[in-house]
């Protein structure tokens, strides 16, 4: 049977791509223990080789074309459970309810909202190995400098992301139009940064230091209705500079920051 692709599910498959998916088995460390979610297992390229090594693998698959392809390859195989559903929309309390560690090439069209549902079932998911476009792996690993943005600091504020390796898009059917990047997310077991500082504040904070990415720090947080001279002599305290941008600041430098604001410590 021919597959035909379906550009709104952001199907683009690793179809007989041994050296990446190898690639992506090593650097993913998994192990026999392992619990596996794969969220879009396509025609399942990926799947066949965690299901050899880890104990279960649970796909979920929006594409009800895919489902009879992948019962048909891997319905015997005892490790292998099948989600037919918007990953969106998994209730992980009731679907998914053990430690998983999530393996996957993910439609690209919904990477900040998947980002955000695994980080939301944190109590379920311990880490993240996804495949996406390079350039939002770029700017969710950036350290520092023009890549950072809102998005670097809201995957921060719970775990530690690292870049992996870059993918052309050569290695793809059909041949996307952008290269991709396997990355990880380790989250945090503990709430260091939360426990600081809650999340409402948080982000408040981190978007209000974004809203316009030409101007200093000390410009975008008098937004929040803050005098410049207090935003002055809490970046001071800080030994940080007026003259930075959002971009220049790490997650500590922000955590600390806030929390000067927030005891009103000037
Ligand atoms: N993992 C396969 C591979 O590497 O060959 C396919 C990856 S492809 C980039 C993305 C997959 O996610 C497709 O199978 C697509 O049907 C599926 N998908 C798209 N939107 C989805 C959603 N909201 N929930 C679950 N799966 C989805």
């Amino acid at each position: 049977m021919n597959f035909k692709h379906k550009k709104k599910f952001g199907q683009n498959f690793l179809t007989n791509q041994d050296e990446v998916l190898n690639k992506i088995i090593e650097v993913s460390s998994v192990n026999a223990n392992d619990s596996i979610l794969e969220i879009g297992p396509g025609e399942g390229a990926l799947t066949g080789y965690l299901l050899d090594i880890v104990n279960d693998v649970i796909c979920v698959e929006i594409d009800k074309e895919l489902e009879k392809i992948l019962l048909k390859k891997y319905n015997t195989r005892k490790n292998f459970k099948l989600i037919m559903q918007d990953i969106l929309k998994v209730d992980f309390d009731k679907e998914i309810s053990k430690k998983v560690k999530v393996v996957a090439n993910i439609p690209y069209y919904i990477t900040s909202p998947i980002i955000n549902k695994l980080i939301e079932n944190r109590k379920y998911v311990e880490e993240i190995y996804i495949m996406v476009q390079k350039e939002v792996a770029e700017r969710i690993c950036s350290k520092k400098g023009k890549n950072r943005s809102i998005l670097t600091l809201s995957v921060e504020y719970f775990g530690e992301a690292e870049y992996l390796f870059t993918i052309p898009k050569e290695y793809f059917t059909p041949v996307p139009k952008v290269d991709s990047a396997f990355m990880s997310i380790k989250l945090y077991k503990d709430n260091r940064y939360l426990d600081r500082v809650d999340e409402k504040t948080f982000f408040r904070f981190v978007k209000a230091a974004f809203s316009n990415k030409r101007k200093n720090i000390v410009n975008n947080l008098k937004t929040l209705g803050y005098s410049r001279e207090i935003i002055e002599k809490n970046l001071e305290k800080l030994y940080l500079s007026n003259n930075l941008r959002a971009e220049n600041l790490s997650i500590d430098n922000f955590i600390d920051l806030i929390i000067l604001f927030k005891n009103g410590d000037v």
